[in-house]
């Protein structure tokens, strides 16, 4: 609150105190002047006005920027550095209005560890809420991954009050410090929405009258919000039989009129969803372009899909009809969505011009952008807004204790997990991530989804650092303690995992694909070939486990390389039917590897990080050894003899790794490859 007591928007209790500090004689003036009313509202018909509704979406517990994985400070990202631009608005803007539009509780060691390592008392609120306290959000609407850690959680770090079978509503506690909205979610026990659908926020703008005159005149903002429906299947274990979502078109068409008939002026629409370009369906999980032609909605905020809008870029995202990127609309909405992490803090101008009795918005005079708090400067480097000095301190505790956790071993291995010789076929640092995708889909498919039940579930996963970047770009985890941190070595990426249904046709073509990590290599060749292309590294899928073996004949052109696909020992059925696990990445955007990897191979798409999940299959498996993770070879180079040396760069001196892991046809030829990469040059034998 104190933020608001700044300025920029004034609740009615600020404007009486501030009323009765000017004290009664100016007061009379006033009266006298606006002809008795409170407000000088008709005679000021023509007054405008400017709100700027600032948007956070997808923060992810992301307070400070800082990599919890890496034990680094990373200033791409961090609530610290959104709540300048924040600031900055504020007094850019006369009247601002902030929300938060979700995906804001989980996403960091942090989050986990007030969720569930030691959790965070009822008095107490959690470190993000404490965090935005200190910029005073107006409101919010929850996210899918607010339902992560169950009911009983949320309804604690909410303050209480969620009428939900087992639940204690009565329970009081610390609370988020906003109002949150969400209309459609509803709550099995009361047949109402879970949390209220919507809130009429009474404030004072800041105005121009028509003589040019400042003038403060009431405005009824109506805040309404919307999840993705996904959190059933996502969290169908804390919510099936306990709530049930509405469409958001559908809660929209019922809510917005009864907000408007409660007097809201304005209608701002929280949508924790984004855009895509199917047709309606009360399910889909970004509704935003149908959810932008409900009747009565001013603003639209959206997230979920980590996306921008508006887009800047030569080529933006969301190319897709009724969306206007110079404009900043959809449908003719003003409309932003702020990318994730605090990356980006969304503006939405709202041109205001008030009737005499009601604020009508002017949508053509009314802009969006996105401010984001990396930029390059003239020479082309990266440049960071300054992190607010309030945020830190208020959960440096809390961080540090994070910190303590991540550093806590869960397990030990007894080998050099590394993606060194990954490329030439080490599966050392790869098969313990397959391992535990595997086991997560599986158990996924048999608790949830018993329609696929009967078919095999395997997993693909590829050596994500390989070398792209020099001699230590590689993972690299020594034999020993292996901590949550580590995770971050052994999947590089905040991915989540996928699930797609493939044939063993799709299985060959989708290796043939990543085996365009290497050059055609020419058996009559004395001189030098290369063999690692410039496909990166983290394209190259492969499996990792003895039911799935094929060779790589890179004597072969693209697309020809696969040979003797087997499955159970036997030639890889084509139409026989798999799970493979993956990553969202690969399923929603691979359409170069096979076309099922374009969305629509998709038959799960789980809330959780690979990296979680790896870390959580370490947790239940936690004596890491060679034999068990890390020696399943399900592919070699299909032998051939080639007149020259086959070369490729690996990290530096790292011969006796190779050896290890077992890959006798590889050798060292000389320690510095030349490239200034800080790597050496290795050879593979083909005919070994
Ligand atoms: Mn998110
Ligand atoms: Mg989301």
């Amino acid at each position: 609150m104190s933020e608001r007591t700044q300025g920029f928007l004034i609740s009615p209790s600020h404007v009486s105190r501030r009323v009765a500090a000017l004290g009664l004689v100016a007061l009379a003036a006033s009266l006298a002047a606006c002809g008795g009313g409170s407000d000088n509202a008709s005679t000021n018909a023509g007054a405008t006005a400017t709100l700027a509704v600032l948007e956070t979406t997808d923060l992810h517990f992301n307070v400070r920027s800082y990599d919890y994985f890496k034990l680094a400070e990373d200033k791409s990202y961090g609530f610290e550095r959104t709540a300048t631009l924040v600031r900055a608005a504020r007094k850019e803007f006369a009247n601002t209005l902030l929300v938060d539009n979700g995906d804001t509780i989980q996403g960091t060691a942090l989050a986990d560890y007030e969720a569930t390592i030691s959790p965070i008392p009822c008095t107490q609120q959690l470190s993000m809420y404490k965090a935005m306290g200190a910029l005073g959000f107006d409101a919010g609407t929850l996210g899918n991954h607010e339902f992560n850690y169950g009911l009983p959680f949320l309804n604690q770090v909410l303050g209480g009050g969620l009428e939900v079978d087992g639940v204690d509503a009565s329970k009081k506690c610390a609370g988020a410090g906003f109002p949150m909205v969400l209309a459609n979610v509803i709550s099995t026990k009361t047949k109402k929405p879970l949390v209220q659908p919507y809130t009429v926020l009474e404030r004072t703008l800041v105005a121009k009258g028509a003589d040019g005159k400042e003038v403060k005149l009431p405005i009824k903002i109506g805040v309404i919000g919307f999840t993705t429906p996904g959190i059933m299947n996502w969290d169908k274990r804390y919510l099936e039989g306990k709530v049930s979502t509405e469409g958001a078109v559908e809660a929209a068409t019922k809510y917005v009129p009864e907000l408007r008939a409660k007097g809201a002026d304005i209608v701002v629409a929280l949508l924790h969803g984004g855009m895509d370009n199917a047709a309606y369906s009360p399910t889909m999980e970004n509704p935003g372009l149908h959810l932008s032609k409900v009747a009565g909605i001013d603003a639209m905020v959206m997230g979920h899909q980590h996306g921008v809008f508006p887009d800047t870029a030569a080529t933006p995202g969301f190319n897709l009809p009724g969306v206007d990127h110079k404009a900043g609309t959809v449908n003719g909405v003003p409309a932003v969505m702020a990318s994730s992490w605090g990356k980006s803090l969304g503006v939405v101008q709202l041109a205001l011009q008030w009737d005499g009795a009601k604020w009508v918005v002017n949508k053509s005079a009314s802009k969006s952008e996105l401010r984001n708090i990396q930029s390059k400067n003239a020479a082309g480097a990266n440049v960071y807004v300054d992190a607010d000095p309030a945020v830190a301190p208020l959960i440096e505790p809390q961080h540090q204790a994070a910190i303590q956790y991540v550093k806590t071993p869960i397990g030990q291995t007894d080998f050099r997990m590394s993606t060194l010789f990954a490329d030439v076929g080490d599966p050392g640092a790869i098969q313990i991530v397959n391992q535990a995708q595997q086991a997560y889909v599986a158990a996924y498919i048999k608790a949830s989804l018993p329609q696929y039940a009967q078919l095999p579930v395997l997993s693909v996963s590829a050596p994500f650092k390989s070398g792209f970047q020099g001699g230590s770009d590689y993972t690299d985890v020594a034999v020993g303690p292996l901590a949550i941190n580590n995770a971050a070595d052994l999947y590089l990426y905040p991915n989540t995992v996928y699930a797609v249904k493939v044939n063993g046709g799709d299985i060959k073509n989708w290796l043939e694909a990543a085996a365009k990590r290497f050059n055609q290599i020419d058996p009559a060749k004395t001189t030098e070939q290369q063999l690692i292309s410039s496909f990166p590294g983290y394209n190259f899928d492969m499996f990792t486990t003895a039911d799935v073996l094929y060779e790589i004949d890179v004597t072969q052109p693209v697309g020809g390389r696969i040979k003797k696909l087997s499955y159970l020992g036997k030639p890889i059925d084509m139409a026989q039917e798999f799970v493979i696990a993956t990553n969202n990445y690969r399923a929603t955007s691979g359409k170069s590897f096979i076309d099922k990897l374009d969305g629509s191979g998709t038959i799960w798409a789980a809330p959780d990080a690979n990296r979680d999940v790896v870390i959580d299959y370490i947790r239940k498996n936690p004596a890491v050894t060679r034999a068990a993770n890390g020696a399943a070879k399900s592919w070699r180079f299909a032998k051939a003899t080639v007149a020259g040396p086959v070369v490729f760069s690996s990290g530096a001196n790292a011969l006796a790794v190779a050896q290890a892991a077992g890959l006798a046809n590889v050798t060292l030829l000389a320690a510095d490859d030349g490239s200034g990469k800080g790597v050496s040059k290795y050879a593979v034998d083909l005919s070994k």
